[in-house]
């Protein structure tokens, strides 16, 4: 397959405006991380500004990155850096629900790095940063994205037992494409049965987030969506892979913002999905927090 050029659908909004401001100064206080920021997401303005602190659940999204700014992983379509791991901040739990309660979020979404240089992975302060946000906001609806643990159900129960709403684990691709495009370590068959355990052991939303544009065929991609449903997924998302830099795997394809909208349609129309969010800007927390009041809770 050739390369692919970047179309016109896929240009960004700068983000800008007040609420984008104060935001950034409390996460620049507080010494933390976000997705939003240090992926350079398109959406930022968007889920940032979606209305934050309202109270009424629509409210903005921003996505913390916890454990640090490195992983111990390298996915060929990833920019977070791997290696040179930092110790864990016994801090950061506090200083997330501090920051969350500052900002006025209604819907907050936490994701890691993977540690697998940790003991536990990072499953335990993973939970307390769930536990401190609920302990202190609980009107606070929490959607933790979580790594795969390496498959240890132990490590998975720990994220279970702090009771978040929403519980997502990413396939990221469909299974032939798994590698090149996640790290070796990771898996198709083992992120299914992360999000398997979670719907088995209990009434957690689950979600899951498949990347197009690495090459991968329509049956492919239905295959995935309907095994992930079978594992009992409540939520997807489906976006457009972007290449980070000329390091990283390169596009295969760009597929047409009405080739996504079939996507949705047949993820909920046909398959069950209680929504699916799908267009080449969506990202695994794209308005995460309107999309599911709008879906799932009103
Ligand atoms: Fe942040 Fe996710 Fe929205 Fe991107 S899609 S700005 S990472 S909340
Ligand atoms: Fe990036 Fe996650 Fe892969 Fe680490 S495990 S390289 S953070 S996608």
């Amino acid at each position: 397959m050739s390369r692919a050029r970047k179309p016109d659908w896929l240009k960004m909004r700068p983000p800008s405006g007040q609420e984008f401001t104060d935001i950034r100064e409390t996460l620049r206080d507080r010494n933390l991380h976000t997705v939003c920021e240090e992926a350079n997401c398109p959406n930022l303005g968007e889920c940032w500004s979606g209305g934050a602190g309202t109270g009424n659940g629509d409210g903005g999204t921003a996505t913390f990155m916890l454990m640090g700014d490195r992983c111990s992983r390298a996915c060929n379509f990833c920019d977070v850096q791997t290696g040179g791991m930092e110790p864990l901040d016994p801090d950061e739990p506090a200083n997330v629900a501090d920051a969350v309660a500052e900002i006025g979020l209604d819907y907050v979404v936490l994701t890691s790095v993977d540690r697998d240089d940790l003991p536990d992975q990072g499953a335990s302060h993973f939970a307390e940063t769930i536990r401190e946000i609920k302990d202190r906001h609980p009107g606070i609806l929490v959607e933790v994205l979580i790594p795969d643990f390496q498959g240890e159900e132990r490590l998975v129960r720990k994220i279970v037992d702090a009771d978040p709403d929403v519980i997502a684990h990413n396939v990221e691709t469909v299974e032939r494409l798994q590698f090149p495009v996640r790290d070796r370590r990771a898996g198709y068959d083992q992120s299914l049965s992360v999000l398997e355990q979670v719907d088995r052991e209990s009434d957690i939303y689950t979600k899951t987030s498949v990347m197009l544009g690495h090459g991968e065929y329509d049956h492919e991609v239905y295959q995935t969506l309907a095994d992930c449903r079978e594992r009992g997924v409540d939520i997807v998302t489906l976006g457009q892979y972007l290449r980070p830099s000329r390091d990283h795997l390169e596009v295969q394809r760009y597929d047409p913002p009405d080739k996504y909208e079939t996507w949705r349609r047949v993820a909920e129309e046909e398959l069950g999905f209680l929504y699916c969010a799908s267009g080449p800007m969506v990202r695994s927390s794209y308005k995460a927090g309107e999309l599911f009041v709008d879906a799932v809770l009103r």
